[in-house]
């Protein structure tokens, strides 16, 4: 533990530093960082994160000396303000927030006002001169601190409705009921003084406690009870989703009070330095007159635009910041202009404006979806604000999928009504039935339904059901809404703020314009321009060669990657997206896919059926042609660059119809008998079939389908090169697991294609080569790769195989591993670097020792998924192979590990 406990910031200096952040949390180190940049910060202090820990370890106590350091630096702040803690005349006041290394927005509590009691009460009025205003805060208080402090910190669970926090909300609608108002602002000192005691008598009757009128007392608990929110349910969640380690803990920041509920020259606001949807460089942000941070975020009032440009549908008629209060929007600016300099990245900003002056209570960098992250990468390079590595390492591969994200189709969008509009919180297109809660939300997505949450407003508590959910509604909130930023960082589709939505979450119904929708009904949503449709839309690809800041994003990434980015693709259609998103090749085309088509299906059964190797080479003769086509379509597409086919690999039994009516089918269609399809297909049964007669075993039983299949290829290939197109076949055996394997299938390959090469009369360079899949190959590496011309890791069948998990069955109990903690992820989806990671550094290594120039590359799924990219970058692979959709995502992934090793 870390010597120090308490970190001071205040009056243009600070204890700490931004560069503090797991010492001091994200919040603390950057109001360290803002107060000795001589930006205004209200002063206060920061306990670290290593209190937290200890706080957890034991029993819920704290390090002897943090009393004491805590007192000290109570009296720094008290002498910078010139005012004093639990001062009858004039009270200095506390917020108490908790601030963690990784920002988990919303998650963890916050209690305002502390210090104000019975005693110091008068002193507030007094200086603030306004009763009203001093029993406003007071009421905040005991409603907050109730709420934080004596609920939740001690674990209670209420009943539905029955929190502290809703009951102490009735008192309030009580008072509200009686004077005939609607609006918290029309109530008068004397309603809330008389609320207060309402609220007071309300704890102890349903808590059994007295709210703590002593400012020491409630400094301690805010304090506690922010350390506890550490392992609150919702943050344990939102830890779970976002992969964020239990054990980092939070900071607690104790920070002198400004208030922007103190008249009407006084707000608060929430800005971004850059719009963090679009990713514009435009200063973008909502505030709210009068009124306290929580206001602005819960959504209850319509926040105003920062200025001209921020104003949205919603804020359209309510005056800027920029027009209402111009000096401090200057100051805004100017601070927005400092801190993007300093950062050097967007940032996520919150002000309060006491009385005419302007207070910065926090910076961070902001969240944002993939569209944004990109621009911003881009146009700060183009600034000169940070390098084009830097703008690289901005953007996480995974982003990019937003640009490859699906739209709801724009040809029905045009013919349809929305049926509602609220803010385009997160974009792309999202479709699904309606439901109510997270819970719900949840259990229907694992039952593979496409759900859309919809809620009044979201909280942290709905995060597992927003994950979940192919979109998120809501009727209330505005951009820096809950919804918004959570939706923002997941870069999913979200519309909120929609208030035509009427939803009455126990009917489970929601009614929009006098039409009901009920639970399970089709809603559409239309996240980038905030449209809802009341019906199911079908939903497109979209085409990121349309955005510029992609395009030259992309460029920087191929400047930077070391490895080759490949496809696996085996029709011409799939590999010319791939080459549309930049592939260099084919590292795999699955010919087995190529025998599905109705007029193939039938020679490929017929060959199945044959009972010799004449019948075979008959019924192969049919499918000779139709191969050929395939290549040939191809290579065309791939013309100039390397394309890698792999021989026959699935089980024959995959090819013949398992139910007799299909059966029957078969049997009139090749003129045998029933009878005599299902021996044969009872005698390709296999008890495991991944384990039998499939792969390189088929080619060596009978070779003759090799045979057709190299003769396919090369007849394609120098058919091609004669009418000059540029072909590099890669002839790939499957599944060895020895190196006589190879040499068989070896042997039968370049016989057959070199007299195709010398009848033809052509050149063709081609090279032959094996996919690692058995461990006994990775074992084997040296003696395999002297038959070897290339190795392509199929990580699929070596994860199959090292683990020895069915790639077919294993999915229902390695969902409970991964929740059990038996594995952290799923193996097929993210190498195991640990285990088949050494097979194949190994043989990796132990190839090259016997053949140098051997080719290498991966062309299992692992070859799209950005850790595993950078594990076969550190391995030395040459490429990896993958599907056309997550190609952009490993040019960037593979320019990272370039980067970053
Ligand atoms: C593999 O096993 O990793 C591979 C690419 O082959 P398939 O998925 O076709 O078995
Ligand atoms: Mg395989």
């Amino acid at each position: 533990m870390a010597e120090q406990l308490v970190y001071f910031f205040g009056g243009g200096k600070a204890d700490g530093t931004a560069e503090m952040k797991k010492l001091l949390g994200g919040k603390g180190a950057n109001l360290a960082e803002m107060s000795s940049l001589g930006i205004p910060v209200p002063p206060g202090f920061t306990i670290t994160t290593d209190v937290c820990t200890y706080f957890m370890k034991h029993d819920e106590t704290y390090p002897k000396n943090l009393e004491n350091e805590v007192g000290k630096a109570l009296k720094k702040v008290e002498k910078l303000m010139d005012q004093k803690f639990n001062d009858p005349q004039d009270p200095l006041l506390f917020s108490v927030r908790s601030g963690a290394a990784i920002s988990m927005p919303g998650m963890m509590e916050t209690v305002l006002n502390i210090g104000l009691t019975e005693k110091t009460l008068p002193g507030l009025i007094q200086k603030s001169g306004s009763e009203r205003f001093a029993y406003d805060a007071y009421r905040r208080l005991i409603m907050m601190y109730a709420d934080v402090v004596m609920e939740k910190a001690l674990g209670i669970i209420p009943e539905e409705g029955k929190s502290i926090r809703a009951q102490l909300e009735k008192e309030m609608e009580k008072v509200k009921k009686a004077k005939g108002v609607t609006k918290d602002i029309d109530l008068e000192a004397d309603d809330l003084k008389k609320l207060t005691e309402a609220f007071k008598k309300k704890i102890k009757q349903v808590l059994k406690k007295e709210f703590p009128d002593d400012a020491t007392e409630q400094l301690w608990g805010a304090i506690s009870a922010v350390f506890k929110s550490w392992n609150g349910k919702k943050a344990r969640d939102y830890r779970r989703v976002e992969e964020i380690p239990d054990d980092l803990g939070t900071a607690v920041n104790v920070q002198t009070m400004v208030f922007g509920n103190l008249n009407d020259n006084s707000a608060t606001g929430v800005a971004f330095t850059r719009d963090p949807a679009t990713g514009e460089n435009r200063f973008y942000g909502e505030f709210l007159v009068n009124a306290q941070g929580e206001d602005v975020v819960a959504g209850t009032r319509t926040p105003q635009a920062i200025n001209e440009i921020s104003k949205t549908e919603a804020s359209k008629h309510l005056p800027s910041l920029e027009k209402m209060m111009p000096k401090d929007y200057k100051t805004l600016v100017n601070i927005r202009n400092k801190l993007e300099k300093h950062y050097k990245d967007m940032q996520d900003i919150e002000f309060t404006i006491q009385d005419g002056k302007l207070y910065m209570l926090q910076t961070r960098t902001g969240k944002r979806n993939g569209v944004a992250a990109i621009r911003m990468a881009v146009e700060m390079c183009e600034e000169k604000l940070i390098d084009e590595k830097k703008a690289l390492l901005r953007v996480k591969p995974i982003q990019l999928d937003e640009l490859l994200h699906p739209m709801i189709d724009p040809k029905k969008e045009k013919k349809l009504e929305p049926i509602a509009e609220g803010l385009p919180a997160g974009p792309g297109g999202g479709v699904g039935k309606v439901v109510f809660t997270a819970d719900k939300a949840e259990a229907e997505a694992k039952k593979g339904e496409k759900v859309i949450l919809v809620r009044e407003e979201t909280s942290p508590e709905d995060v597992h059901g927003m994950r979940n959910a192919q979109a998120i509604l809501t009727a209330k909130g505005g951009m820096t809404s809950h919804a918004a930023l959570v939706a923002r960082g997941w870069g999913k589709c979200c519309i909120v703020g929609c208030d035509a939505l009427n939803i009455n979450t126990s009917k489970k119904t929601m009614t929009v314009d006098g039409k009901t929708y009920k639970e399970g009904d089709w809603i559409a949503l239309n996240g980038t321009r905030g449209l809802v449709y009341g019906e199911k839309i079908d939903l497109i690809p979209s085409d990121p060669e349309k955005n510029k800041y992609y395009k030259k994003l992309m460029k920087w990434a191929d400047k930077y990657r070391k490895l080759g980015v490949r496809t696996n693709a085996d029709n011409p259609k799939d590999s010319t997206q791939a080459r549309n998103f930049g592939a260099e090749g084919i590292g795999l085309c699955r010919t087995e896919h190529m025998f599905f088509g109705p007029e193939r299906i039938s020679a490929m059964r017929e060959m199945i059926l044959a009972d010799d190797k004449k019948g075979r080479e008959k019924a192969l003769a049919k499918l000779l042609p139709l191969q050929r086509k395939d290549f040939t379509g191809i290579f065309k597409a791939m013309d100039g660059l390397p394309v890698t086919v792999r021989t026959l690999d699935p089980p024959l039994h995959e090819f013949l119809p398992k139910d007799t009516e299909s059966q029957k089918e078969m049997a009139k269609n090749l003129g045998v008998s029933l009878n005599k399809i299902k021996e044969k297909v009872q005698n390709l049964l296999e008890v495991n079939p991944m384990l039998g007669h499939r792969g390189c075993r088929l080619g060596i039983t009978y070779p003759e389908i090799t045979k057709m299949q190299a003769r396919a290829i090369m007849e394609a290939a120098c058919n091609l090169v004669k009418k000059g197109v540029k072909v590099y076949p890669e002839i790939m055996i499957p599944l060895i697991g020895t190196v006589e394997e190879l040499e068989n299938q070896k042997k039968v390959v370049k016989e057959t294609v070199d007299k195709v090469i010398e009848k033809s009369g052509t050149k063709v360079k081609y090279l032959i080569g094996t996919m690692i899949e058995i461990p006994r190959a990775a074992i084997t590496a040296d003696k395999v790769a002297e038959q070897a011309e290339f190795f392509s890791f199929g990580t699929n069948d070596l994860t199959q195989m090292t683990f020895g998990y069915s790639r077919d069955d294993a999915g229902f109990f390695l969902q409970e591993y991964i929740d059990k903690k038996v594995l952290v992820k799923d193996p097929f989806q993210s190498l195991d670097q640990e285990g088949v990671g050494l097979l194949v550094d190994m043989g990796i290594k132990k190839g090259r020792k016997t053949n140098p120039d051997l080719k290498i590359g991966i062309c299992g799924e692992h070859g799209g998924e950005p850790s595993s990219i950078d594990f076969c970058h550190r391995a030395g692979m040459n490429y990896v192979s993958c599907s056309p959709f997550r190609v952009p995502i490993a040019r960037l992934a593979a320019a990272h590990s370039t980067l970053n090793n």
